[in-house]
């Protein structure tokens, strides 16, 4: 089984304006020789999608959408962005199943393995995020709640498949799990994508994310089964994100 390559993803979430294109245009500059050996995405709101494209050119730096609609076709969904539309403006990537989306708006396993689903059958390569609430850690469900999520949730095309765990009270807070609290949920997902996949689930690149910064992230990126990350805050500016991009080894 060839090496998985790294990614690290950066959500700007509903930030940014045209202007701050410019810190995307900047990834180039300040990743430097990184962008060759690890995979560097960014996902503005989808308005910007096109724009950013332009802004990061030839540069390496790969642009992704931070949700789709579950429905594949077009169809009378006022507001709904389509996974094919994302595609057809550029778009590679698209994140499904954030814990803000899951909490806020409801979405359920089955919305985020539709969108998943939708998102591969338009050539996207969906990012899967996984993850329990502080309540479930504290009643010692993490492990429980994480394998159910990756078994309902993933697509059955694991074509480009991610899955960011994301431990939902390590999300724009002070406080990231342990190491060995990420390693131990990292091999749960491994475990339950070799259930779902076999041996080609070795494949799938499996994030975290959660409060990720340029302090955290070379020893976050050293532990055991973590592919890379799924950055929130500290992806907005191009001299946070690219010094968490240089604390991977593969940009040493
Ligand atoms: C996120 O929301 O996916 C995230 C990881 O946010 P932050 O890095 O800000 O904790």
């Amino acid at each position: 089984m060839a090496a998985r390559k790294p990614l690290i993803a950066g959500n700007w979430k509903m930030h940014g304006r045209r202007a701050d294109l410019a810190e995307a245009a900047a990834l180039q500059a300040a990743a430097g020789g990184a962008l060759a050996k690890i995979d560097v995405l960014i996902c503005p709101p989808a308005p910007y999608i096109e724009a950013a494209i332009a802004a990061v050119g030839a540069s390496g730096v790969i642009v992704g959408a931070q949700d789709c609609s579950p429905v594949a076709a077009d169809a009378a969904r006022t507001g709904e962005v389509s996974a094919g539309m994302l595609s057809d403006v550029g778009a590679r990537y698209v994140i499904v199943g954030h814990s803000e989306r899951r909490a806020l708006l409801g979405e359920t396993d089955a919305v985020v393995r539709q969108k998943a689903e939708a998102a591969a059958a338009a050539g996207l390569a969906p990012i899967v995020c996984v993850g329990e609430t502080q309540a479930e850690r504290e009643a010692g469900q993490a492990a429980t709640v994480v394998a159910g999520q990756v078994r309902a949730s993933t697509p059955d095309t694991m074509q480009g498949l991610v899955v960011a765990y994301e431990p939902v009270w390590a999300i724009g807070g002070a406080r990231t799990p342990t190491l060995e609290e990420i390693a131990e949920i990292h091999a749960v997902v491994r475990k339950q994508l070799a259930a779902r996949y076999g041996a080609a689930g070795e494949a799938v690149r499996v994030l975290y994310g959660g409060s990720v910064n340029p302090k955290n992230a070379a020893e976050i990126f050293a532990v055991e089964g973590v592919d890379g990350a799924l950055v929130g805050r500290a992806c907005l500016k191009a001299s946070d994100f690219s010094a968490i991009i240089n604390g991977h080894p593969a940009a040493l």
